[in-house]
């Protein structure tokens, strides 16, 4: 975007203080910011990570400001999207001002899922007001309310974030139809770090075959970000003070599924468990992740999909020790990065991302294959909710998604297996694997989940039987010499120890103690099937 009259140099700006004191971490990961350059308006930033959504590009002369609609990355520093729509504020001399459309209700999101959100984005109002940024939340869809703002405001330039999937999509274009024709509109893939449009530009089939397309263009775009510094430009007009609490009455969510405690929102507490994930899990994520007993994982997957961190910020951070855990680091690029987006590019090229239509040609041929098997166990969506099924490790592994928001990976295929096994159709199946995991899951309703449902439903009754032994492999790693059997003190999976009431899907009658399965990792930091009474 550029606008026709000749532009002005802006003053020199600088990085706030900030309201909080700093971690030596966040100090360090600042400086590197400044170190790739003073402001975004310095940086040679990739245009290939924008596209323009509007038909013009040419900004109006008579523009008041530049606006950011975020929507996906809801955060401030290392976000690509904010720090175009800075960029374009500088060089225009423009105030910068930031919105987020509340919308009522999200497909299966919760209070759960909002209370995440809206918490998350007070402290990026918060960092705005220290940026002389003003931030709005505006309620209502993005259709109803921003062209109204754009006017009022005399915004000159419009930019948003981008996610694959059909319900953002369609907001997009709602608002580029409702917008003046002369405000240029600009999407940035600020979630991605290859830009999912620029990794591929078509679906591709497996990790194999967009691994070496990820890889090369690692080099262009796994950078350093500049840092978004205190706007020298003032808004004209300071930001209505947001009743945050008052914002709760206008959702149409269901109450009834409670916020976590294990996870606390915001991109200040995601860097903590990036931090803590590096100090004490990423030596192991190469050998353990496949193993829930054992704390491996990054846990980082619910402020990546709120975008509160940044994955390009988290792979920076995890690279810096590659030399002492080249494996692990490895392993880490491979989820975050090949995996991870892959799914972007699934939902982005298939529109039947979360039907069974869109799963690919071989998985549709051995759903079809199996579709008249003889089904031992079928149970309702209720049954499967209440985890009341026969398989205690299963009924395990539901309870902990409804009750702490996060299943460990490697239990997910196996959930996800069986929920195909038990039910009366594919399409049945990947229904409630959805409806379940989108309300449950803190990270739900990402392209992650609908591919991973997909494809491991997909993946067909052959590997029924091979992850269901390798999930109940890992429990019976740690004693050994223990056979494994139901406790029989054990209801549901629950098991009485210390005073204190731990879920345990299986546990060792001869080792109900410190060796149990899903015991050993209450109160640490991330989430365990082990949970308190109260
Ligand atoms: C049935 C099923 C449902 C799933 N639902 C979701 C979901 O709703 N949301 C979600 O983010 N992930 C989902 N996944 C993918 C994966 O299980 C989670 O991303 C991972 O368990 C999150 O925990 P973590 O952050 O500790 O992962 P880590 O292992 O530490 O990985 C770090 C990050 O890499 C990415 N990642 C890891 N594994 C995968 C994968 N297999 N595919 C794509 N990206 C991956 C995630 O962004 C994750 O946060 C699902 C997988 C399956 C099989």
């Amino acid at each position: 975007m550029r606008r026709g009259r000749g532009k002005r140099k802006a003053e020199l700006t600088e990085v706030p203080p900030a309201s909080r004191r700093r971690t030596e971490e966040e100090e360090a990961i600042e400086n590197a910011r400044r170190r790739a350059a003073p402001s975004v308006r310095e940086f040679k930033y990739n245009k290939k990570r924008v596209r323009l959504v509007s038909q013009g590009s040419e900004l109006k002369d008579d523009a008041r400001c530049i606006l950011y609609w975020m929507c996906r990355d809801q955060r401030v520093q290392d976000n690509w999207a904010f720090l175009y729509a800075q960029r374009l504020a500088l060089k225009q001399e423009l105030p910068l001002h930031v919105c987020f459309c509340l919308v009522p209700k999200f497909l299966e999101a919760t209070i759960r899922h909002y209370r995440f959100m809206l918490r998350g984005l007070q402290e990026v109002a918060q960092e705005c007001a220290e940026l002389n940024i003003s931030f709005h939340l505006l309620l209502g869809y993005a259709k109803d309310v921003l062209p109204t703002f754009v006017a009022e405001h005399g915004v000159g330039g419009l930019v948003t974030d981008f996610s694959p999937l059909r319900l953002p999509r369609q907001w997009v274009e709602d608002v580029r139809e409702r917008l003046p024709e002369d405000v240029p509109f600009a999407q940035v893939d600020a979630h991605n770090i290859v830009p999912c449009w620029v990794a591929s530009p078509k679906q591709e089939y497996s990790a194999r075959t967009i691994r070496g397309k990820i890889h090369a263009q690692l080099p262009e775009f796994l950078t350093e970000f500049p840092p978004v510094v205190r706007h020298p430009h003032p808004p004209s007009c300071p930001a209505q003070p947001i009743a945050w609490e008052a914002c709760y009455s206008s959702l149409q969510v269901d109450h009834t599924v409670k916020e976590v405690e294990w996870a606390t929102p915001g991109t200040a507490a995601g860097m903590a468990v990036l931090k803590s994930f590096i100090a004490e899990r990423l030596k192991s994520f190469s050998t353990h992740r496949n193993d829930p007993n054992k704390a491996a994982l990054s846990n980082l997957s619910p402020w990546l999909h709120f975008g509160q961190v940044s994955t390009q910020r988290a792979i920076l951070e995890v690279q810096k020790h590659r030399r002492n855990y080249k494996d692990s680091v490895d392993a880490f690029v491979e989820e975050a990065v090949v995996r991870r987006e892959l799914a972007e590019n699934f939902c982005y090229y298939n529109e039947n991302y979360d039907s069974v239509q869109g799963a690919y040609d071989w998985a549709q041929t051995t759903l079809k294959l199996h579709a008249k098997d003889k089904r031992p166990y079928l149970y309702s969506l209720q049954e499967l909710e209440q985890g009341t099924t026969h398989d205690p490790l299963w009924n395990a592994a539901q309870l902990q998604m409804v009750w702490e928001g996060k299943m460990h990976g490697f239990l997910r295929m196996y959930w996800a297996k069986k929920i195909l096994e038990w039910t009366r159709s594919p399409e049945e199946a990947l229904q409630f694997a959805i409806y379940l995991n989108d309300r449950y899951e803190l990270d739900g309703r990402d392209p992650n989940g609908y591919v991973g449902e997909l494809q491991d439903g997909g993946r067909g009754w052959e590997a029924l039987a091979v992850t269901a032994k390798a999930a109940v492999g890992a429990l019976q790693a740690a004693p050994a010499r223990s056979a494994l059997r139901p406790h029989p003190t054990c209801s549901l999976g629950a098991c009485e120890q210390g005073g204190e009431l731990t879920l345990v899907s299986l546990c060792w009658q001869a080792a109900c103690g410190p060796s149990a399965a899903f015991t050993t990792r209450a109160g640490r930091s991330g989430p365990s099937l082990a949970r308190s009474a109260t």
